[in-house]
């Protein structure tokens, strides 16, 4: 008998109704770890209705009360860590060290949401005209939806709920179906915290559950991170049906090694954000790019390393990388490394034929390492979302940036070198939202806002830090006179200041 999941909806686990279940895997052995309901149109409705219910009064909640459940909420997860950390590391498979920092990278925004009465304070302007004073306040949505991917099932509904809540929204998340878990567990754990029924509800589904929330007339705002295709309808659809929109896409990002950078720096950088996660990250670095004769000694060194990756279930602390999501994710990433083939790029290292012992039902893949890639290659054009790092050659900075900035993709990308004026000029003209210099995955902390450029984000606004709270409220500007003044009689005139 399997574990099988709940829905969350207004304070309570609520059981599926539709009768479609998602089979959720433990990537690490292949074998069925849980079954996760997959929500109708109504189930989704019913959802919608709690979060709706409850707005008026947690709106009304001044926002130093709210803060304080998310003071409440960031000790509880403290206490949980290990459990969570176990549940991503199941069914996603990551290693634990990295499951548990994703954790922080999430709880970091809950740090950040517990100054909320900070975050939302308005401005003042006495005096705007005679007697006249104009002041603004930022109001919360209503009922706000989040739609995420599978690769951090704790931190990226973390980069959403947190900061529209603490903003006075009610919420819907629907997380991804392959690694659910988590999101069930973070609503118990809200709820512990002293959150009002209705105000955060989980529901799992796929594009019918999607559809109702991005259709439905009583949500205010959509926050979306998963691959591009799908942000592009999810924001197109949501827009159209008059819904504030942010979806966050996929990536291909690019890491410039210069031939002043520190060689050996930089290969240990490409080997976590190539392998970290099994490439499973939308900031991993997929595209090295080694400019001028830098080039065969980066490819020297990244081979061996790539042959003795550690490769395991993530269970096992001395694990660098795990498996993949599912069966066929990795069968998809290991087809494109045969394209790879096929396209002509030299194949240095081959992770194909890997077989991790005891574990062979896992979705497990070795390090694949091409070099020789040009722009014109699929494997260089597509996101692959696994551990296949591509080399690609250039003559200098000019052409590396031509490289980047022609990309379809614009999420992150990194500059390694001595020399301040190459990064400064990299950083300055390179067209991506998350630039790194000597840091390879460059993702912005709580209190800054993370989002890419181009075909990586629709919208306009970033998740969390000042843009999160943007996205989540309202400007609302007050200007008042009060009648103890003197008067100042009709004017049929614009108004301005006398
Ligand atoms: P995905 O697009 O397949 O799924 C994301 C979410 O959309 C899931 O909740 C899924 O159930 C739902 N969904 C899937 N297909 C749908 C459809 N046809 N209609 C409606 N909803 C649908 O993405 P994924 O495979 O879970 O995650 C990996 C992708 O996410 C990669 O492309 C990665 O780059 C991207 N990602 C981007 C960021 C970022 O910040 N830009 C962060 C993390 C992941």
């Amino acid at each position: 008998m399997t574990n099988k999941l709940t829905h969350f909806v207004n304070g309570k686990n609520v059981p599926g109704q539709s009768g479609r279940w998602f089979e959720v895997t433990n990537s690490a052995t292949g074998e069925v770890a849980t079954e996760v309901p997959m929500a109708n149109g109504e189930e989704c409705a019913r959802a919608i209705a709690a979060a709706r219910a409850a707005f008026p009064a947690w709106a009304a909640t001044p926002a130093l009360r709210r803060a304080r459940v998310f003071f409440k909420f960031k000790e509880l997860i403290e206490r949980h860590a290990d459990e969570l950390v176990d549940m991503i590391t199941v069914e996603h498979g990551k290693v634990r060290d990295d499951a548990r920092g994703s954790l922080t990278r999430g709880l970091e925004v809950v740090e950040f949401v517990c100054g909320a009465p900070h975050l939302l304070k308005g401005s003042f302007s006495g005096d705007v005209g005679r007697d006249i004073d104009c002041h603004t306040i930022r109001q919360p949505l209503g009922v706000c939806v989040g739609i995420t991917p599978f690769n951090f099932p704790v931190m990226v509904p973390m980069w959403m709920f947190p900061v529209a809540i603490a903003c006075g929204n009610t919420f819907v998340l629907k997380p991804s179906e392959k690694d659910p878990s988590p999101s069930l567990r973070l609503a118990e754990l809200l709820h512990e915290a002293g959150l009002p029924d209705g105000v955060f509800n989980v529901v799992h589904g796929d594009r019918e559950a999607v559809d109702t929330l991005l259709t439905h007339p009583d949500v205010a705002a959509v926050s979306f991170v998963g691959s591009t295709p799908v942000a592009e309808y999810v924001y197109e659809t949501a827009s159209r049906h008059g819904k504030r929109a942010q979806a966050l896409g996929g990536a291909k990002n690019h890491m410039v090694v210069m031939p002043d950078a520190d060689l050996g720096q930089a290969i240990d950088a490409l080997m976590g954000a190539g392998y970290g996660s099994a490439g499973e990250r939308c900031m991993a670095i997929s595209v090295a790019v080694a400019v001028g004769d830098i080039a065969d000694r980066l490819v020297e060194g990244l081979e061996s390393r790539v042959k003795s990756l550690k490769v395991g279930p993530g269970s096992d602390d001395s694990s660098e990388m795990g498996p993949l999501i599912t069966a066929e994710h990795r069968a998809k990433v290991a087809s494109y490394v045969d394209r790879g083939v096929e396209e002509g790029a030299a194949l240095v290292v081959d992770g194909r034929g890997l077989t991790v012992s005891g574990y062979p039902g896992g979705h497990f893949l070795g390090g694949c390492l091409f070099d020789r890639v040009t722009a014109e290659m699929r494997i260089y054009k597509e996101e692959i979302f696994g551990p296949v790092l591509c080399v690609v050659r250039v003559a200098d900075l000019d052409s590396a940036l031509e490289l980047v900035n022609n990309h379809e993709f614009g999420n992150g990308t990194a500059i390694f070198t001595r020399d301040g004026g190459w990064a400064r000029g990299f950083a300055s003209r390179v067209r991506a939202g998350m630039v790194g210099i000597n840091v390879a995955i460059p993702v912005p902390m709580a209190f800054h806002s993370f989002g890419g450029w181009k075909r990586s984000l629709f919208g306009d606004t970033y998740m969390h830090g000042t843009e999160g709270v943007h996205f989540y409220t309202r400007l609302k500007t007050i200007t008042s006179r009060w009648p103890t003044t003197v008067r100042a009689g009709s004017e049929y005139s614009m108004p301005t200041m006398k």
